[in-house]
């Protein structure tokens, strides 16, 4: 595959693009997951709040792809914090999904009103060493969310999942992730697609390399490092997002992208969003 392995704290290998399928009809998703593997996509991104791992697990079984050559992360919902529910909701989501183990379970948002996101971290730490979450990780934890888990459990996450495109470029947590040995996942990569798509920043990059403003934002993710999973319905969009190892942008090209930053961001913010 043309796509590359990012090597994560505890040594397994993740493919760096892959495809997400948030906001996805459960009634398309096992469609659309088949045209990704199709295109080459072995890396899927799903959720227990999307409501479609069932139609990921059915479109993992008809793909006749093996189970190693396939990364497939879910997330423990909010209504699932806890030791135990974590753990529960795992074998749940391994139920709907067809596996015996996902690649990557992550906590979805960490709900600070709550205050469980340490009991819940312990919790996959637990799915971990049963075997069925091969990595474990976070999603949308700020930099003092973090500090608890490094003070408090035994094991660094491998990944924080966040949102991050060239609005929101997050240098904070980055730098953070890279002196604990964190991976960095962003999440809606092209600010999922409105307005930020048509910066004629982008247009005039894209026009250089014969490539489209989506290509370009995506390629300035694989070069910083991030890993990255943008999402589509429609089958052109779907190649068109994985085209983009046959180009590179320039030192000056990625200056230019990173003075995009507005600190815009398009989802909640972590420490006030509770549900
Ligand atoms: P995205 O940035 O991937 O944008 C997707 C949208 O952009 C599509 O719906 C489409 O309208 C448009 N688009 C796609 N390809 C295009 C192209 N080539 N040209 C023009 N427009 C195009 O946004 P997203 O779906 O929010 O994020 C991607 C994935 O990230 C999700 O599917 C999900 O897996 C994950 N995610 C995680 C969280 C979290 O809290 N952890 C939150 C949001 C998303």
């Amino acid at each position: 595959s043309d796509v590359p392995g990012i090597e994560l704290n505890n040594g397994t290998v993740i493919p760096q693009l892959g495809f997400g399928v948030f906001q996805i009809d459960p009634s398309d998703t096992a469609e659309t997951v088949l045209t990704a593997f199709e295109a080459g996509y072995r890396h899927i991104d799903t959720a227990q709040m999307y409501g479609n791992e069932a139609e990921v697990g059915e479109a993992i079984a008809k793909s006749g792809l093996g189970r190693d050559e396939l990364w497939i992360t879910t997330k423990c919902n909010n209504s699932n914090h806890g030791y135990d529910d974590s753990q529960r909701a795992l074998d749940e989501s391994l139920g709907k999904l067809g596996l015996d183990a996902v690649d990557l379970y992550l906590i979805h948002w960490p709900l600070p009103g709550k205050d469980l996101y340490v009991e819940t971290w312990k919790g996959l730490e637990k799915a971990h060493e049963d075997g069925k979450a091969r990595t474990i990780g976070v999603s949308n934890f700020q930099p003092h969310h973090l500090d608890r888990l490094l003070e408090e459990t035994e094991t660094v996450p491998a990944i924080n999942q966040i949102e991050l495109h060239p609005r929101m470029q997050q240098a904070g947590l980055r730098s953070y992730h890279e002196r604990h040995g964190i991976r960095t996942e962003a999440w809606s990569p092209i600010g999922q697609g409105r307005g930020l798509l048509d910066a004629p920043e982008l247009a005039e990059i894209a026009q250089a390399h014969g490539k489209s403003a989506a290509q370009v934002v995506l390629r300035w993710h694989i070069q910083l490092g991030n890993i990255i999973f943008p999402k589509s319905v429609t089958p052109d969009r779907i190649r068109e997002n994985k085209d983009i190892f046959d180009f590179e942008l320039s030192h000056e090209e990625m200056q230019k992208i990173d003075g995009m930053e507005k600190a815009e961001r398009l989802g909640p913010d972590p420490d006030t969003f509770a549900r």
